[in-house]
């Protein structure tokens, strides 16, 4: 059966505003089943605060707090190990996980990131805590994650990938990490009296990790503050322990990567980040059928449009993406063999979620296109080849690099081959100085084609209008180079699905020792 939650932001010491808050939104929409109050529980003023344990207050849900944030709230919580305040009102503790009779599970993590303050006060956390924390979580078997996540702090980063927050907040990046190790389906914070809900994100690598359920961020303001900003948040839930794997890890379609860098987080008390080992290829065509249906939770706005990642086909997350041509999956990008190439080695790298070129993508995805282009140059020319990657924005609306690797004996005139090519098509081809980027010469919105040749030397240019689409293919099939003017349409290079999956198994198979995130 569904559980009825409320959320409440920092409640500042207004407890008869919140009773009678209570009352009312019990009157009009039934009874809920618990509130979880976080950021602070007390305010500034004394006498209201001490009512609480007084008994002068009558709360309509049963209602769950953290502990304080504040120094000076420290005084007002009788047993810094969690005791019940008054009727209906329970303080849960410093951090730990509590599972009611619902089976509902709430990890929370009361007070504020120590960071450089010394000693600690009884208002913070510090990295041992969450360590200790952690190790409790992990060491339970089949651990797949919990229903909600309490923390009064914002996790550090937690706009990443998503949309900004408007103002400056304060984050803590032990919150983040604990966020990565619970995988909590929601995570609730206050203090920074703002309203922000994030679009879910994954907790699992596409492809290389078994699927999981999304992390939903939410952030509540102050109770009753005045900016009229969202303090309460309410929805229904049915436990983790009750729910069917498929239904769980359902992947709304706006799901983002996890906003969190595991490999720094982690890296910091030099706990070993396992790397995972395992892939799970489809070899069907049309891969997982299952399909988002797109819901979203109660009270969520989504305030930018984003590409559905069921209709593109190269967004990792469709369905529908040819998996059967998947070479390697990285943290962020991942390595395709190309549909109808050049050669059968022909691939292309490609960004995991939905970025339309490199101009735009995000620095993190930039590097990792750096590590892949590294180790491909590397493994190609152990077999004896160098490498020529393109890229077009043009007609495209998800990037990807195209990796061409050609005999070692074209790397001396592939420069003079393409230079003169561009000027018979009147194409002013610039050069990018070495240490620079594309999105420093060409607006995020720019057409344009930029090729790396094997000493690493790049071109780029605007593209003009009518540009044709296969400039880069007809540049390599020209006569100088491969002579093969009959390729630069794919669809005459295209294979069978049979050979696309050993071409694909032939390449997975000996990239491996080269693999970066093999
Ligand atoms: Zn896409």
């Amino acid at each position: 059966m569904k559980l009825k939650i409320l959320i409440c932001g920092d409640v500042n010491g207004q407890f008869s505003a919140l009773s009678s808050k209570l009352n009312t939104l019990v009157k009009k929409s039934g009874p809920f089943d618990m509130l979880f109050c976080v950021g602070n529980f007390f305010g500034e003023d004394e006498e209201e605060n001490l009512s609480i344990e007084k008994n002068k207050h009558s709360f309509a849900v049963a209602t769950y707090i953290l502990g304080p944030s504040k120094k000076e709230h420290v005084k007002y919580y009788k047993d810094l190990m969690g005791y019940q305040l008054c009727e209906n009102v329970t303080y849960l503790g410093r951090r730990g996980l509590f599972r009611g009779v619902s089976n509902l599970s709430v990890a929370f993590l009361s007070g504020v990131d120590q960071e450089a303050s010394n000693p600690s006060s009884h208002h913070q956390f510090n990295a041992d805590d969450i360590k200790s924390f952690e190790e409790s979580i992990t060491s339970q078997e089949n651990f797949k994650g919990v229903d909600v996540f309490l923390t009064s702090q914002w996790p550090h980063d937690v706009d990443k990938y998503a949309i900004s927050v408007n103002e400056a907040y304060d984050g803590s990046s032990l919150v983040s990490r604990l966020a990565l190790t619970l995988k909590p389906r929601y995570h609730f914070s206050g203090l920074n009296n703002m309203n922000y809900e994030r679009l879910p994100y994954r907790n699992h690598r596409i492809l290389a990790e078994k699927s999981h359920h999304v992390t939903r961020f939410i952030a509540l303001a102050h109770f009753n503050n005045t900016h009229k900003r969202k303090f309460l948040y309410a929805f229904s839930i049915d436990p983790i322990v009750t729910m069917d794997a498929a239904e769980l890890s359902r992947q709304p379609d706006e799901t983002t990567e996890a906003p969190y860098n595991k490999q720094v987080l982690f890296k910091q008390d030099g706990a070993k980040v396992e790397p995972t080992q395992q892939f799970f290829y489809s070899t069907s065509k049309t891969g997982d059928k299952r399909r988002s249906d797109g819901t979203r939770p109660p009270g969520t706005n989504f305030k930018k449009q984003m590409i559905s990642q069921d209709i593109c086909w190269f967004c990792l997350a469709n369905p529908k993406v040819e998996k059967h041509l998947v070479i390697s999956v990285g943290e962020l990008c991942y390595l395709a063999l190309a549909k109808g190439g050049l050669n059968d080695e022909h691939s292309l790298i490609i960004p995991i979620n939905h970025h339309a070129s490199s101009t735009t993508s995000p620095p993190e995805v930039i590097n990792e296109i750096q590590v892949y282009k590294k180790s491909l140059t590397n493994f190609f020319k152990f077999n004896g080849k160098c490498v020529v990657f393109f890229e077009r924005n043009y007609k495209t609306s998800h990037m990807q690099l195209q990796v061409v690797p050609l005999p070692e004996r074209f790397e001396s005139r592939l420069k003079e081959a393409c230079l003169k090519f561009c000027k018979d098509q009147d194409i002013d081809l610039l050069e990018l100085p070495a240490h620079s980027d594309l999105s420093q010469m060409l607006s995020p919105t720019s057409p344009y084609f930029c090729i790396e040749l094997p000493d690493h030397q790049r071109f780029f240019f605007r593209v003009p209008k009518g540009f044709n689409i296969n400039f880069g293919r007809m540049m390599l099939c020209q006569v100088s180079l491969l002579n093969q003017p009959e390729k630069i349409d794919w669809k005459n290079c295209q294979m069978s699905e049979d050979m696309e999956k050993k071409s694909c198994a032939k390449i997975r198979e000996q990239f491996k020792t080269f693999d970066p995130f093999n």
